[in-house]
Order: structure tokens, then sequence, then C-alpha cells
């Protein structure tokens, strides 16, 4: 088993067809040997039975831990704390907290305002039974006003209780190298896992981009325009830059990856064995 930590995410499908493919997303994913899957949670709780059944049939069907994302934006205390007892009672032991966001026409912002204070409640309630991932944003969070600020509200993240942390997916791995950097200087020693995300559409990738605000650095995202509709071009450099950036990230002492499947095998499946993970 490789001692680096690589997992995929998935999100709640709403269809049958979705189920059914996810279920065989998640089996070809699990032969990597994944060391967790983990399924994104809607804005303001808008697919949470969702998140919840696809966490137990995935877990299930493929033999592979499967972490909730739990965003906390909206919420009530007693909301989440019955969400944390069915996901315990349900055999999850690790969860993705998150403050998330409000969706468009939702005023109420709940009792909860920022995700350091979900997870110290979730340590308030449960204890140690859950790993806390969080998240982390080495271009920095898209509202926030600078990153030294950013950085301190992450620090203060892994303070209340979180044991490791999931980056917002970049293309550049000097923002990374030096955001665990920062990190470490503040005492912080949590494990950074990459996020990756595999390119396979270009309008796909600069819409979340431009929401997200992790960039497609100048000279890539002209690369990538300029193949228009040619979306087999777009998967070759794709699968180059990506596979490249994974393994210096590797190379360079990143703990782990986490894969942002899109509920599609191929794409992250293609990185994983170019880069030969059992040999890591
Ligand atoms: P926080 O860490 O609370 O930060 C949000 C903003 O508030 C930042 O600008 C930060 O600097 C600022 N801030 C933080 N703490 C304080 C404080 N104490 N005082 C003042 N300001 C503060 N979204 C979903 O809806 N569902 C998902 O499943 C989902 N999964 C994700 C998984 C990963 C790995 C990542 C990276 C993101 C995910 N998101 C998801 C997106 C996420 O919900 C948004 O980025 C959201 O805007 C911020 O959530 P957060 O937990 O990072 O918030």
């Amino acid at each position: 088993m490789s001692k680096k930590s690589f997992s995929f995410e998935f999100f709640p499908p709403k269809t049958d067809k979705g189920i059914e493919k996810l279920k065989t997303v998640s089996q070809e994913l699990a032969e990597l040997n994944p060391e967790f899957f983990s399924v994104t949670y809607g804005a303001g709780g808008s697919t949470q039975n969702c998140t919840l059944d696809t966490v137990i049939d995935m877990q299930k069907n493929s033999g592979i831990e499967t972490a909730p994302h739990l965003s906390c934006i909206g919420s009530s205390e007693t909301q989440i704390r019955d969400i944390l007892t069915t996901y315990k009672n349900s055999g999850v032991k690790r969860i993705v907290a998150l403050r998330g966001d409000l969706p468009s026409g939702m005023q109420d912002i709940g009792e909860f305002h920022y995700a350091n204070e979900l997870v110290a409640f979730i340590r308030q309630e449960t204890g140690d039974h859950f790993h806390i991932e969080v998240a982390a944003y080495p271009e920095m969070h898209p509202q926030a006003t600078n990153f030294d600020t950013d950085l301190q509200h992450f620090v203060g993240k892994i303070k209340a209780g979180a044991n490791s942390a999931i980056t917002q997916y970049f293309y550049n791995n000097d923002a990374y190298f030096r955001f665990v950097d920062n990190c470490a200087a503040l005492g912080i020693d949590a494990p950074i896992i990459p996020g990756i995300m595999p390119i396979t559409n270009f309008t796909q990738l600069a819409r979340f981009s431009d929401a997200t605000g992790a960039e497609i650095p100048r000279w890539l995202r002209k690369r990538l325009e300029g193949y228009g509709d040619d979306l087999e071009s777009i998967q070759k450099l794709g699968q180059d830059v990506v596979t490249e950036l994974c393994t210096k990230l590797i190379e360079q002492g990143a703990p782990g990856l986490h894969f942002y499947s899109m509920n599609r095998t191929d794409p992250s499946r293609t990185i994983c064995q170019a880069l030969d993970l059992s040999s890591l």
C-alpha cells in the first residue's frame, strides 16, 4: 500500500442513471486502493440526504472508507447535531468540514459563520470520533481580502481540531509549496493534500475557475482555448499537464493527492496510472 494518501471526490448523483454510473466509477477507482472517497454536499444543505445515501452506498459497494462533506452555513446547531448523529450511527468516521456558500436568495446564515466554528462544534459534540478534513486555498479564498488573514483563518481551522486539509485545485505548484511553508512557519504540520482537477473540458474548467479563484496560467488557458471544440486535444494536453503537476508535487514532498473525479473514472485513473501509485 502506498505511503502517500490518495483519494477521490464525487458529487451525489440526481438521477437513477447517475446513481448506476457512479456505482461503476467508484468500483473502478476502488481498484486503485485509495485511502478514502469523499462526497460533496449541496450549498445550504440542498443535497443532505443525497450525500448521506451516496456515502452509505459507496462505502458498501466499494469497501473504501467514504467521507461526507458537511457545510454549516444556513444551519442551526440542532440540524448539524442531528446530521452528525446520523453519520456516526451509519459508521462514518471521516468528515470534510466546510462553511459552504449561502445559495442565492437564502438570507438566514444560521448559527455558524465560518468553518472553524463547525470544526470546534464537531469536536465538542463527538470528541475524536471523526477524522476532520478542512479546505485550504493556496491561491487565497475568493472572498478573502488578503492572503495573510486568509492564512490565519486556515490556521484557526486546524487549531479548532481539524486533522488534515484538502486544497482547492491549482495549476501552479509554487502557490501550494509556499502555502505549506507559510503554514509550517506558523507551527502547522497537519497534512495539506493538494486537490487535483483533471482537465477534460475547457469551458467547464474556465467557469469553475472564475467561481473559485483557482488560476489557469495564461499559457495554459491560451493553449486550451485555442483548441476550440477539439476535445481530444484538450484532453491530451490536460492529461500531460496535470500528470506533470502531480509528479512534481509528489517528488517535492506533497503528502498525497485528492482527485476531483467529477464522477468519471478515466481522467483521474489515467493520471494515477502514469504516477504508478503503488510505488510511491
Ligand atoms: P472558511 O474556512 O470558513 O473560509 C471562508 C472565508 O471566510 C475565507 O475568505 C476566510 O478567510 C474567511 N474566514 C474564515 N474564518 C474566518 C473568521 N473566523 N473570521 C473572519 N473571516 C473568516 N462547497 C460546497 O457547497 N459543498 C462541498 O461539498 C464543498 N466541498 C469542498 C471541498 C474542498 C476540498 C474545497 C477546497 C472546497 C469545497 N467547497 C464545497 C467550497 C467551499 O464551500 C467554499 O469555498 C466556501 O466559500 C468556503 O468554505 P470554507 O470551509 O473554506 O470556509
